[in-house]
């Protein structure tokens, strides 16, 4: 008996039976762009493998205007039919489904090419796109089928017609966008004549045996978005239109409220397709932050939808379902929706990947095969570096040893966890915890590890990680001056006005804990809404609360200083950094660039922030944190090296600059799989 019997349950579209209820949402992940198809093939196939019911591609462009950017991939011509084929009859052989999803970026396409219902350039784009006319739009349309009979030709099940996030078919439905006085705009029924258009006639071309999934904004999140009513009304027409299952859409892209990043609550917008329920009769998938089976199990047991969409999910984890379904859910890898592997690729034209699992999109490069012989290996470090390399090194029949001199494993992510809104690092870890006890790797904790501990290993691996750099700062020895490991660990008495020395990750990330309460709104739906303005579209038009963002007061008065004249936070997350910068305006955190550090004192913190010579200017604060980056924990490594013993060195004891959990671990496991 599956503990997830509602995520079992087949799901019958007429034509086709679904296997289960859950979807693998689309995902831009550069891989077409390769031109490698077998890559592609063998990314799909993994997943088909592991038992999602049924996939859907990265977006398609219908045609070369509606690409994401000049040379997005798509399907034109019979060489893209052949090419899309391989993937098909990969998914196919393993049983598997997919559908493509046809995507129109309208404005939000990144070249001059770009096309719209108005002349109106998006905050997200440069390129101001060109007004389409009336043949201009019967193109689209006709653009639009016929993507949709080249899928079928090249084998897919299905296609999904992207008509929400802001991109093309969405532009039309709402004034934001659409200014038009013809009879694709003005009132509502104008504006949504083309998605409808656009359905019948890729029903059409398709014919009644092949899925047709439409995505249908639910909740804008932008100024004149769509009412609960207009939503209701467009989904009622697309089921007319010939759609099979209406797939939620969850906020432009250009909206200013985070919808799928790791601060929003799980499943924190199953309620907006909740709404919708009753009111058609094909099936609705939910989706946005679902990241295990027993959040899915629940959205599906409470009646919020049909059926649910996961796509990052799926990076970290291609067995997710096999998993689920043969009761190991404990052992899915988690998404923990940092985007810093996938979303901040695809947006820094970079093949996607995951924090997680560096095999994601990698499939056919990085194989994880048996050892030809076992080996004993010896890893010290039980951070992202070293956990890495232990659970691949085990995997592939190796004894491994993992030694850390703290109690936990976990290194940094045990700092990472306490950080309001990075909740999801606490079950990553402990899913670490889980696939090391069932890898049967042997664990020696709370004690450093000597030179003498790792003779005789085949391979040792060090780990170390980091120590915080010394900023020598005159008087940072006071008791007014703290660490960021001292806060975050919890215990340290932190004033109520605080300068923090280092804007970088951490420096953000500890004045997010100085100033958010707790538990924080991640952990609470309601409140969080209230924080970033998140309304019910059937009260405030298009989801957004009339009063803004309204958030808590802070917990302390806070500075957030550093050296570079650079705007501060301009290098964190390019998909994340600006929910970072929102958060901590919210919050009424100061932030100063271009400053230069004279000295602390019993009254606070002396900088100047001019010329050398200039007189320097009292910060008056209770409390210093110094976040001023980070150096390598090498003296391990330094004393196996003195002793002639070989050693991998890996993670922030290899090189700490710009060092994050992705690097880590991608290194972690790139080693161990070829040892
Ligand atoms: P970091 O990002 O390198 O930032 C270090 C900060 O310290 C900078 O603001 C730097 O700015 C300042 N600094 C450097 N040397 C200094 C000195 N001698 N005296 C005073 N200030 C100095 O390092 P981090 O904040 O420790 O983060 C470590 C890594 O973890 C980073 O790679 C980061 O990406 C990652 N991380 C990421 C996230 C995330 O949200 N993705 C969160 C936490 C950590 P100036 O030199 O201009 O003063
Ligand atoms: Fe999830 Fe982060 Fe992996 Fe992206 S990189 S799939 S957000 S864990």
């Amino acid at each position: 008996m599956t503990r997830y019997p509602n995520l079992f349950q087949p799901l019958e579209l007429g034509h086709v039976t679904l296997k289960n209820r859950v979807l693998m949402g689309s995902m831009h992940t550069g891989l077409e762009e390769t031109k490698d198809w077998n890559r592609v093939a063998e990314f799909y196939a993994e997943r088909a493998r592991g038992g999602v019911g049924l996939m859907v591609t990265g977006g398609m462009a219908p045609n070369r205007e509606g690409g994401v950017f000049p040379g997005a991939a798509g399907l034109y011509t019979p060489e893209d039919i052949a090419n899309h084929r391989l993937v098909t009859d990969r998914v196919h052989q393993a049983g598997g489904r997919i559908a493509m999803q046809i995507l129109h970026a309208g404005r939000y396409a990144y070249g001059p090419d770009c096309v719209a219902p108005s002349p109106i350039k998006s905050p997200i784009s440069p390129f101001p796109p060109k007004e389409l006319d009336e043949a201009g739009i019967e193109k689209q349309i006709a653009d639009f089928a016929t993507a949709a009979s080249r899928a079928k030709e090249a084998g897919y099940d299905g296609v999904e017609v992207m008509g929400s996030e802001g991109y093309f078919l969405n532009q039309f439905i709402v004034t934001h966008t659409n200014k038009r006085t013809d009879r694709w705009g003005g009132a509502y029924e104008n504006r949504i004549r083309l998605p409808i258009e656009v359905v019948k006639r890729v029903r059409a071309a398709v014919g009644p045996d092949f899925i047709v999934i439409y995505r249908l904004s639910m909740i804008d999140l932008v100024p004149e978005g769509s009412t609960h009513d207009e939503v209701v009304h467009l989904a009622q027409e697309i089921e007319t239109a010939g759609a099979d299952i209406l797939n939620t859409g969850i906020g432009w892209h250009e909206a200013r409220i985070p919808t799928i990043a790791t601060s929003v609550p799980r499943a924190a917008f199953a309620w907006v397709t909740q709404k919708l329920m009753g009111k058609v009769g094909i099936p609705l998938i939910t989706s946005n932050r679902i990241n295990t089976p027993e959040v899915a199990e629940q959205i599906l047991a409470e009646g919020c939808a049909d059926m649910v969409s996961m796509a990052r999910p799926f990076l970290a984890d291609a067995r997710f379902m096999a998993k689920a379904e043969a009761g190991q859910g404990g052992l899915i890898a988690p998404c923990i929706a940092c985007n810093q592997a996938c979303l901040d690729h695809t947006f820094s034209g970079k093949i996607s990947t995951c924090l997680v699992n560096p095999r994601a999109c990698h499939e056919t490069e990085l194989v994880i095969e048996k050892a030809g012989a076992a080996k004993t290996v010896a890893v010290v470090g039980a951070g992202p570096a070293g956990l890495a390399a232990a659970l691949t090194a085990a995997e592939r029949g190796h004894e491994v040893t993992l030694f850390d001199r703290a109690e936990e494993i976990g290194g940094q992510l045990n700092l990472a966890k306490r950080i309001p809104g990075k909740e999801e690092f606490i079950g990553f870890v402990d899913w670490y915890e889980r696939m090391v006890a069932a890898a049967g790797i042997t664990l020696r904790l709370g004690r450093a590890a000597r030179v003498d501990d790792l003779r005789g290993f085949d391979e040792v691996i060090v780990a170390t990680g980091v120590a915080p750099r010394d900023p020598r700062i005159a008087g940072q020895e006071g008791p007014n001056v703290l660490s960021y490991i001292d806060v975050l660990r919890g215990g340290a008495e932190v004033g109520r006005r605080v300068a923090i020395v280092g804007a970088g990750g951490i420096g953000f990330d500890v004045a997010e804990f100085l100033v958010e309460a707790v538990p924080s709104p991640t952990l609470d739906l309601e409140e969080w809404k209230v924080q970033w303005g998140v309304a019910d579209p059937a009260v405030q038009r298009g989801g957004l609360a009339p009063g803004g963002p309204q958030p808590e007061p802070p917990q302390r008065e806070v500075i957030l200083l550093q050296r570079k004249s650079e705007r501060p936070g301009k290098r964190l997350g390019k998909t994340t950094g600006w929910i970072h910068r929102a958060t901590l305006r919210m919050k009424g955190v100061k932030m100063k660039a271009g400053v230069t550090y004279e000295r602390i004192t019993p009254d606070g913190l002396w900088i100047r922030t001019g010329e050398a010579g200039e007189t320097p200017v009292l910060l008056e604060v209770d409390t210093v944190v110094l976040c001023a980056g980070q150096v390598p924990e090498r003296s391990l490594a330094d004393a196996l090296a003195a002793q002639g013993i070989a050693a991998h060195v890996i993670g922030g004891a290899d090189v700490a600059a710009e060092l994050d959990a992705k690097r880590a671990i991608d290194q972690g496991t790139r080693l161990a799989a070829r040892l």
